[in-house]
């Protein structure tokens, strides 16, 4: 049963990404196949007006699309129009799957934000992505140190097998 706030908050969280970031053209979201007409009306609209959040262009450019691998759970007919695998630029080595992954961290967040006013929803928005950023900055080294360590592994493998 959809909840009474329907799909505002990822309306917020995706306008105040666009707002951050106007060069978005690309953007996964599982439930792109249900949510895209309302998302682009209501996002339309935070062009218009002398105080509008977002620019039209980025609006209008903006591509919304289902990420490949959930893509997989829908119709063939949806992902045909929907899944990033089946359009053109959308970028062959990005799976989608890094949205999921946002919506994923801001769950319990989103939980609370229920019983928060709209206003509020921009603050704790705005306030959720600063702290993600700061947790992505310290992951960060953590993550190649991982990949470097992975890429030893194979090097180390691959000279053991030229050697034998
Ligand atoms: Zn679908």
């Amino acid at each position: 049963m959809p909840a009474p706030e329907q799909w505002a908050f990822h309306i917020a969280a995706v306008a105040e990404a666009l707002s951050r970031r106007p060069d978005i053209r690309q953007l996964y979201i599982d439930i792109a196949c249900r949510i895209r007409a309302t998302l682009l009306a209501e996002l339309q609209k935070l062009t218009e007006g002398a105080q509008a959040l977002l620019l039209e262009e980025t609006v209008e450019q903006l591509r919304v699309m289902v990420p490949w691998m959930h893509g997989f759970d829908h119709s063939m007919a949806c992902q045909k129009e929907f899944s990033g695998l089946y359009q053109e630029r959308a970028g062959r080595h990005a799976g989608g799957e890094q949205m999921e992954w946002i919506w994923a961290r801001g769950k319990p967040l989103f939980l609370l934000a229920r019983y928060m006013t709209p206003a509020r929803w921009w603050d704790t928005i705005n306030a959720f992505l600063a702290f993600l950023t700061r947790q992505l900055q310290a992951e960060l080294p953590g993550v190649l140190e991982k990949r470097l360590a992975g890429i030893d592994k194979t090097m180390m493998l691959l000279l053991r097998r030229s050697r034998s």
